[in-house]
């Protein structure tokens, strides 16, 4: 009887073991099919190493913004942005207004109350490209803007079908090299006005965004199309970004964003061997670069004099901020989903004093030879 009792107990523990495990594998099943319909899109990790975490309210040395826009709408968003320009250690923001004409005046009148703090600059201006006699046009519309007040020419733009920032008139099928833009490369030349260029993507754009795809997130909202006609691929636009710098050594160039070569950056360092009248910005690349920082604080050490600061990522303080960390410190495993889109942690630059003094703002007095 004593055994029956046993043996009853013993199946009994071993019943509930069973269920137990059952229901144990039902949950983590239920974990598995959530973990799997988890979408990229989604995934939103937060760094678990209990590691340092630098925050830099304000740039180490002077800082002068190569890059950024047009963004305040009112006098009263000017003012704020001065104020937070005041707090983050910026001492003076480029203004590329992609713009000729009316619109280049009225940005120049939104910024003179404040000369010593922002530069503007203006367009090449493309209308009429297609007609006899536009070069001298718009030689002279650039001369215009120059007694108006613009420093330097930018943002020109071309990802593959020509010059596309340019307003009010883009310049479809003009390269940088085209021989009618020469007059203006040169007058920029002449009056010290450097030219600041973005072109390409960089090359997640150019692969399918497909589970291979190492920026992906990025790469599907900035993809190239390729099946467009006419459309130079990244090498063919760095080409006529080399041809331009070559032919013309007398004018400065700012290729923006590193020159799209964040994934191969010997593709820069070899222009920057040969051409000394080449320069980048490292504008809305932060992301890019901060993966790989070993070798991105060698790159930068080496090329220390040819690299300039820049945003282009809106005015606030807390982008300024991302900005300076990522350059700045050697902080490791942190995330920006927001402000980069991508899935992978970011990495502090850690670079040199002697270095990020020159790109905040030795190379850029050079440049605007202040
Ligand atoms: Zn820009």
């Amino acid at each position: 009887m004593k055994k029956k009792i046993i043996l009853n107990v013993v199946i009994a523990t071993l019943l509930q073991n069973i269920m137990l495990v059952s229901f144990c594998q039902d949950e983590n099943n239920l974990k598995l099919k959530e973990v799997n319909n988890l979408k990229l899109k989604d995934f939103r990790p937060v760094s678990i190493y209990k590691i340092p975490q630098t925050k830099i309210e304000k740039a180490k040395y002077p800082v002068m913004d190569f890059h950024s826009h047009d963004y305040p709408k009112t006098d009263a968003e000017v003012d704020q942005w001065v104020k937070t320009m005041d707090e983050k250690g910026i001492a003076r923001t480029m203004i590329l207004t992609y713009t000729t004409g009316a619109s280049f005046d009225s940005a120049i009148t939104k910024y003179s109350r404040y000369k010593d703090r922002f530069e503007v600059w203006c367009g090449f201006d493309y209308t009429g490209a297609d007609k006899q006699g536009w070069s001298q046009k718009a030689v002279a519309e650039l001369e215009r803007c120059y007694k108006k007040g613009a420093k330097g020419v930018g943002e020109l733009g071309d990802k593959g079908l020509g010059e596309l920032y340019s307003k009010p008139t883009p310049g479809y099928g003009i390269h940088i090299d085209d021989p009618r833009v020469k007059p203006l490369i040169k007058r920029c030349g002449e009056l010290h006005m450097p030219i600041s260029i973005h072109v390409a993507e960089d090359a997640w754009m150019y692969q399918k965004p497909d589970s291979s795809n190492d920026g992906l997130m990025n790469s599907a909202v900035w993809n190239v199309d390729q099946t467009k006609k006419n459309l130079l691929s990244h090498d063919e636009l760095i080409g006529t970004l080399e041809n331009a710098v070559r032919d013309n050594p007398k004018t400065t160039f700012i290729a923006c964003h590193l020159a799209n070569t964040c994934a191969d950056l010997s593709q820069l360092g070899k222009l920057f061997d040969k051409y000394p009248n080449l320069y980048a910005d490292i504008a809305a690349r932060y992301g890019e670069i901060s993966p790989i920082p070993r070798f991105v604080h060698a790159f930068f050490e080496k090329y220390a004099n040819r690299i300039v600061y820049g945003t282009d990522m809106g005015p606030t303080n807390k982008m300024y901020q991302v900005t300076f960390r990522i350059l700045e410190s050697a902080d490791e495993h942190f995330y920006e989903h927001d402000m980069f889109g991508y899935h992978w942690p970011l990495y502090g630059l850690a670079l040199s004093d002697e270095t990020l003094k020159k790109i905040y703002a030795e190379n850029g007095k050079k440049i605007m030879k202040h």
